[in-house]
Order: structure tokens, then C-alpha cells, then sequence
């Protein structure tokens, strides 16, 4: 890779015969007829294996006061699984609730119910607001913005950098108009960006004055135990930072062990201030009478302890790191020095995050799709599925076998080259 020159400073003919010979390697590249998929962040069969053990738990029916899991009741969740994720989230036991497999289902029950009713501090329903707005960070997870967009509410974007959103522009955003509501923030090892928001940057969210007396951080930390290195991040504790500066209501805190257990059948977790929790389980207890307490047992039996949940994650990291770095060796074999194409090496989480060329990437998943390797739609990660600069790309490496993400990586080195050189030569 060293010495390569930067195809934008090379002259009309050099391009045109990287051209050719990356259209060659292409060529090839089809004629293997491969089928592999990097779409989703899933985790592969290998960590599922690692929770096995909960298919024969839990060993007894009884929590430790003696009531029986296999009844109704309990609505906040098991209080043993609960101070697990306390002490996981830096939180009291009494702020955390326990619910059934997803968080993403949590976090759209809490949108509905500040629709329909209107949160803790809220003049009236957000559902009887003119507008409500989002400040969305891009490149984000691309469920949060279906989600919005299924819901009417608008998005207004922000950069998404190192250390976490663009401080300068959401102070902006927040400070006058009272129809932004809400912002995404996913703390640690962001989708897709891998970036870990700052203790400043969160302070500065929890602090900045808003408008809307009921905007609310979704803080969504789906990866926070998730690294891929010895350099464990720390999430800011955003709930303390927002109670000492005077907003305890405004994050609500969002967890599951889907990539730590298993991705259909873990426990979502929901934290926040007591007089949210509150709000929150008035409003569920309308459509629940308690949840899945069977599987909180045996989540309970499987961990022990919290130090249980990062000994596990240490057992995954042994499985995924090394696909995360095959990511890399790939791309840098294939495009270091071309100037065509920056990549992350996340210190955790489930993503690389690609930016190609601009104007290529939607090129790009073309290429590699025609090649029988399928990547998340170029754009996935902008609100609208619409990437203004058509340059960012979203790679998931965890479900397929090391193997498989070597092949598919270097391949699609070559869809980006080629996509590149077909652009600049044009
Ligand atoms: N939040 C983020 C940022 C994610 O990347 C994902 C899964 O990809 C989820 C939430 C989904 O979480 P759950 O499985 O708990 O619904």
C-alpha cells in the first residue's frame, strides 16, 4: 500500500488502466459466485452458543422472596436482574425497569406514550403538537429514523463526530424552537460510527437549555458493554449528569443483552429518573400485567453478577475482534493510499462505518451485490435512507464466519475502487 499514489492525482491514462485492471479484478471477482451477506448486525452462531446454558436454566421457579416466576406480576421487572443492570448502568435498582426482549420495542412504547399522553414535564401530548422535531446524528441506526418517519416526526440532522453529536449545531437546534423533542444518541460504540460520546459532550446535552420543557435524550446504549478491545470505554453517566444540572427527567436510558445473550430471546432493560420510571410503568400497566419473569430468572442465573456480564462480553470480544481486524487488513490491502475511501477501527460495537468516494456508495452496493456480497443499502444510516454526499456505507462483520468476511472484504475493496476510478475517469 505504501507509495501508492492518490488516484485523483494521477493522469487521464494511469486512471484509465487502474480502471480496466480494478474492472479485471472485478470480472473475477463475479465469476466466483460468491453468497455472502454483510448487512445486519447480528451476532453468528458461534456467541449464540456462548448463552446455551439459559436453554436449560432457570433451576428453580421461585425468586429469592419465594414468589413464583411462572405467574403474572412484577411489572418493573425481577429485582435481582434488575440491580445486575444497575450496577452495569451506574444507576439505583429503583430506576431501572426489566421488560421482555427488546429494547427497540421500548423505545417505541415510550415515543407512543409521549404521543398519547404527553411525558413527565410535557405542556400536552406530543401527538396534539403542530410539529414535533428530532435532531437525528448522522450516520445513525437507521430503526431509530424509521421509526420517526412511520410516527410523522421530523428530522433534523447533526454531524456525528469522535466524541459524540455536534455539540454547536444541537445546542442550536434546542435552544429556540420548542417542537424538538427529542434527540438519538447511542453512547457507546455508536451505529454505525463506533464513536463513544465524551463525558463533555454529555454534560453539554444534559445541561443546554431547550425550549421544549419535555425534550428527552433517547440515550440508547445497545453496545455499552460491547468492546473489542482491552481499552473498555465507560459511558458517561448520564442520569447523574442530568439530575446535578437540574433535568433528571430528560434521558431516558435504553439496554439489552441481545448481542450479549440472545438476539430473540434477552432481556431489554429501560433506566431513568424515579418519576419517569413511574410515568412509564402507569402507561404499560394499561396493556401488561407483568413481563417475561421466567427468562429474567434464568438471565439472573446464567450472569450471577454484573462481573458475570463482562466476563461474557470478553468471550465474544474472542470471537468478533478478529473479524474486525480481517475488515481492516482487507480494506488496507485494497485502498490504503488511493484517497478514495476512509473506514473506522471501532474499539467495539457491532460496525465499520465506510465512506467511499462521494456520489459512489449507492455504486458501490451495486457492484457488490451483482458479485453476491450484500451490504446494508448505501444511505441505510441517514434519515429518509437519503446520505446527502452518497459516500457512507455501513458494514456489519459479526454473523459471517472469518472466512467469509475476508472474502467479502476484499471484494468489496475492489467494488470501491472500481466505482472510484469509473467516476473519476468519467
Ligand atoms: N439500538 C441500536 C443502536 C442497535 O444497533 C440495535 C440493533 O441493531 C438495537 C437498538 C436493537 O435492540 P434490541 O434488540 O434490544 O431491540
Amino acid at each position: 500500500a505504501a507509495g501508492r499514489t492518490p488516484l485523483a492525482d494521477r493522469p487521464a491514462d494511469a486512471l484509465r488502466a487502474f480502471r480496466d485492471e480494478q474492472q479485471q479484478a472485478y470480472d473475477e471477482l463475479k465469476a466466483r459466485g460468491l453468497a455472502l451477506d454483510l448487512t445486519r448486525g447480528k451476532p453468528s452462531a458461534a456467541q449464540l452458543d456462548l448463552s446455551d446454558d439459559l436453554l436449560h436454566l432457570p433451576t428453580t421457579t421461585k425468586d429469592r422472596k419465594g414468589v413464583d416466576v411462572r405467574n403474572y406480576g412484577g411489572l418493573e421487572g425481577l429485582a435481582e436482574l434488575r440491580e445486575i443492570f444497575a450496577e452495569l448502568l451506574w444507576v439505583e435498582p429503583s430506576q431501572v425497569v426489566a421488560g421482555g426482549n427488546s429494547s427497540l420495542s421500548m423505545m417505541y412504547t415510550t415515543i407512543v406514550d409521549f404521543l398519547l399522553f404527553g411525558g413527565v414535564a410535557s405542556p400536552r401530548p406530543w401527538g396534539q403538537e403542530q410539529t414535533v422535531r428530532f435532531v437525528c446524528p448522522v450516520p445513525g441506526y437507521d430503526r431509530h429514523f424509521s421509526m420517526l418517519a412511520a410516527f410523522g416526526i421530523e428530522m433534523v440532522t447533526v454531524e456525528m463526530h469522535d466524541d459524540g453529536p455536534d455539540m454547536d449545531a444541537v445546542e442550536a437546534l434546542v435552544r429556540d424552537d420548542a417542537s424538538v423533542k427529542g434527540i438519538w444518541i447511542v453512547p457507546t460504540y455508536a451505529n454505525p460510527s463506533g464513536a463513544v460520546v465524551s463525558q463533555e459532550v454529555a454534560a453539554r446535552l444534559t445541561a443546554m437549555p431547550t425550549a421544549a420543557p419535555d425534550f428527552t435524550i433517547f440515550w440508547d446504549n445497545a453496545y455499552a458493554f460491547h468492546h473489542l478491545t482491552e481499552d473498555e470505554a465507560k459511558s458517561a453517566d448520564v442520569l447523574t449528569l442530568a439530575a446535578a444540572s437540574g433535568h433528571p427527567d430528560r434521558p431516558i436510558v435504553f439496554a439489552s443483552t441481545s448481542k450479549i445473550t440472545f438476539a430473540g430471546a434477552g432481556v431489554a432493560v429501560l433506566a431513568a429518573s424515579e418519576a419517569n420510571v413511574a410515568w412509564y410503568l402507569r402507561h404499560l400497566s394499561m396493556g401488561s400485567i407483568g413481563p417475561d419473569k421466567v427468562n429474567h430468572l434464568r438471565h439472573v442465573e446464567f450472569f450471577r453478577d454484573a462481573d458475570g456480564v463482562r466476563a461474557h462480553m470478553r468471550r465474544h470480544r474472542e470471537i468478533i475482534a478478529p473479524k474486525f481486524a480481517a475488515v481492516d487488513e482487507a480494506l488496507t490491502a485494497g485502498l490504503d493510499g488511493l484517497g478514495v475511501a476512509e473506514w473506522t477501527r471501532p474499539t467495539g460495537g457491532y460496525f465499520v462505518n465506510l465512506d467511499v468516494l462521494d456520489g459512489t456508495a449507492t455504486r458501490v452496493v451495486q457492484l457488490a451485490k451483482a458479485a453476491g456480497i450484500a451490504l446494508t443499502p448505501a444511505g441505510a444510516s441517514f434519515p429518509h435512507g437519503h446520505d446527502p454526499r452518497d459516500r457512507n456505507i455501513r458494514l456489519a462483520p459479526t454473523f459471517p464466519v472469518l472466512d467469509e468476511v475476508r472474502t467479502a472484504m476484499a471484494g468489496v475493496a475492489t467494488c470501491v475502487a472500481l466505482a472510484a476510478a469509473e467516476r473519476l475517469v468519467a
